[in-house]
């Protein structure tokens, strides 16, 4: 087990890596601990949970909601938990979102904790302090910016995770390599059939090398005024096709970072060889590297999206593998870049 101590603007966080769930009263305060987690992952770890009072909210994006935030204050409200009470959130993305977000609004804050049980949520969105929760058909429009006491990441739930959720992980374990570091890209390629496999060196590895690039970098920047908009990288493209192929996060992200690297290249900022290297190894991880929809649609979907103030987007180049630049670059440039890669396809 390995713990890495995230540095927080108002408290610090401590992620625990490979920590096993038998051993998570270790970390919890002895009474007062409510727990919330999803329909599937109670199904399969029921038994193994601490025994709380536990809320199973429905699994997946569209339970994150604040009425789920409602009637997780209203459970605890009926259980009677106080100002001490501790909130666990146990499961993916949506429940250490929901979890964070009910825990900070309930009597104005109370303590909380997550076990992440997918890979998506040990890489990502388990770290950085943001929870939020979806309204409107926005993305995370309503949230807080609190970090949890702790993240245990338990690298033995991940055995029982589906394959398209594990490259939803993978695709932002890549991301994190391009960012920052060039030796664990390569040795990602290397060891491609490893990581898909679920060796549990390799995985810790993948899973601790993520949460040191993410939370460094949220180290220096925790409410995205510059430096964290580096975690974008493949995002820009990457959201709009995951609206118009209506596919996962992690696999709109593949398709995001290929845009990202084939525009890098047209810069000069990316070698043709390096874009190639990116492209096997998602190809082996067996992520995807296009779109269904053509360029041109995904390029108006980019534009529509109503959060954007401006002609411009905060867009993430790639230059060379393992440092990104961002720059603001005109919609315009871009549709006319999205036109010229539709030809060439
Ligand atoms: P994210 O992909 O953002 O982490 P979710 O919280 O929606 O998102 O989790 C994705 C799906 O995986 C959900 O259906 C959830 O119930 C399920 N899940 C979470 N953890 C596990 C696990 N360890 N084994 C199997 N399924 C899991
Ligand atoms: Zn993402």
């Amino acid at each position: 087990m390995e713990t890495i101590l995230v540095k927080g603007r108002y408290r610090n966080s401590r992620i625990l890596v490979g920590e096993k769930l038998e051993l998570l009263e270790e970390h919890l305060p002895e009474e007062e601990v409510y727990i919330v987690t999803d329909g599937h992952v109670k199904q399969l770890y029921g038994d193994e949970l601490p025994d709380f009072p536990v809320y199973v909210m429905e699994p997946g994006e569209a339970a994150k909601t604040p009425g789920t935030v409602s009637h997780i204050c209203q459970w605890l409200i009926n259980e009677e938990a106080g100002r001490d009470a501790f909130l666990l959130g146990i499961g993916g993305g949506v429940v250490c979102d929901v979890t964070g977000f009910a825990a900070s609004v309930y009597m104005r804050g109370i303590d909380f904790g997550f076990v992440a049980t997918t890979l998506l949520a040990q890489v990502d969105a388990a770290l950085g302090g943001k929870n939020g929760v979806n309204l409107d058909g926005f993305k995370n429009i309503m949230g807080t910016f609190n970090q949890p006491r702790f993240v245990v990441c338990s690298t033995a739930m991940l055995h029982t995770l589906p394959e398209k959720e594990l490259q939803n992980g993978l695709a932002e374990a890549v991301k994190h390599t391009l960012i920052a570091d060039k030796r664990m890209f390569n040795e990602i390629r290397e060891r491609a059939d490893d990581i898909i496999a679920l060796d549990d060196e390799m995985i810790k590895k993948l899973v601790s090398h993520s949460i040191r690039v993410k939370s460094d970098i949220v180290g220096r920047d925790e409410i995205e005024e510059g430096e964290r908009r580096k975690l974008n990288l493949g995002h820009t493209w990457g959201h709009a096709v995951e609206k118009t192929d209506g596919i996962p996060h992690g696999q709109a992200v593949s398709i995001g970072m290929v845009f990202a690297a084939t525009l890098s290249e047209e810069k000069g900022l990316l070698k043709p060889q390096e874009r190639q290297e990116l492209i096997n190894l998602l190809h082996s991880l067996d992520l995807p590297l296009q779109s269904f929809t053509p360029a041109e649609k995904v390029f108006q979907a980019l534009a529509r999206d109503k959060k954007r103030k401006g002609t411009h987007v905060h867009f993430v180049l790639m230059n060379g593998i393992g440092d990104v630049v961002v720059e603001a670059i005109s919609l315009e440039e871009i549709g006319a870049f999205a036109r010229t890669i539709e030809k060439n396809m």
